[in-house]
């Protein structure tokens, strides 16, 4: 459903000479036309490469404040975000969530503003091998889902002043926003979801979006899957019917595979 989706997230790799050799690659690349594709280079890097990387690539932050700029060290703003150009920001990562500690009502609220001001948002979610183990997945995913659908349990109080805003009921629209379904333990690990396991969790997720927003935003959000995606596996995953796209990790650093992994669209 929707445009076959394909992001990049290069985390916090790279150097200007390392990115100027990955920028080079991916320009000289035949890519597949019918295919949106995003790179999300580490902030420092993003006015480099929106300046020498082809336009037919769109570029992602990794991160974005939960509302506009002021006195919030080390933070960026959204509004900045798009002053150098980056039109999508990957939110709700595994790494931020489980590393960095950033829960859902801190990342619901920054996809709220992300798209309140037209930025298109890659929302992250996915379950912790114990969680899988435990027959938990679904639970999590749909737990983590309804943070950036604005349905927030309003038990939860957080004490930092930037949370006493009320939380939009809903997000302003869907039409921005690509679900990633990264199980974290197959994110930089070489253990992929197969493509019945990524399938199941894709069919549910459409399946709460159905049932919590509309059948319409069900059927046309394209939802994504991350987690040791590479050239070789890329195929198989391509072919599921609910697999619109990948988010791709370690792989992406390489600019003939990430190129593999773009035209692995079927
Ligand atoms: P890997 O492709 O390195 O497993 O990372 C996936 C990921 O986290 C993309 O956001």
């Amino acid at each position: 459903s929707g445009k076959f989706f394909v992001g990049g997230n290069w985390k916090c790799n790279g150097t200007k000479d390392s990115i100027s050799k990955l920028i080079t690659d991916l320009n000289s690349s035949t890519l597949e036309s019918d295919v949106d594709v995003v790179v999300a280079p580490p902030f420092v890097y993003i006015d480099q490469v929106k300046n020498s990387l082809s336009d037919r690539i769109e570029i992602a932050a990794q991160n974005s404040w939960t509302g506009k700029g002021g006195a919030f060290t080390g933070e960026i703003s959204v509004e900045q975000l798009k002053d150098i150009g980056c039109k999508w920001v990957v939110l709700g990562h595994s790494e931020r969530r489980h590393i960095i500690g950033e829960n859902d009502q801190f990342i619901g609220k920054k996809a709220a503003y992300a798209l309140s001001e037209g930025l298109g948002v890659i929302a992250c979610i996915g379950e912790l091998l114990e969680e899988r183990e435990a027959g938990k997945t679904s639970d999590v995913c749909f737990q983590q889902l309804k943070a950036y659908a604005g349905k927030f349990t309003r038990a939860h109080k957080h004490t930092h002043t930037y949370f006493l805003s009320p939380f939009p009921d809903a997000v302003p629209s869907w039409d921005k926003i690509v679900v990633a379904y990264e199980p974290v333990w197959a994110i930089g690990t070489g253990k992929v979801a197969t493509p019945e396991q990524a399938q199941e969790v894709h069919v549910a997720i459409r399946d709460w979006l159905s049932k919590n927003v509309s059948a319409e935003v069900a059927s046309k959000t394209r939802i994504i899957y991350g987690g040791s995606v590479n050239g070789s596996n890329c195929a198989e995953l391509a072919k599921q019917e609910d697999i619109d796209g990948f988010l791709v990790g370690g792989a992406s650093l390489k600019g003939p595979e990430f190129a593999t992994i773009i035209n692995s669209v079927t």
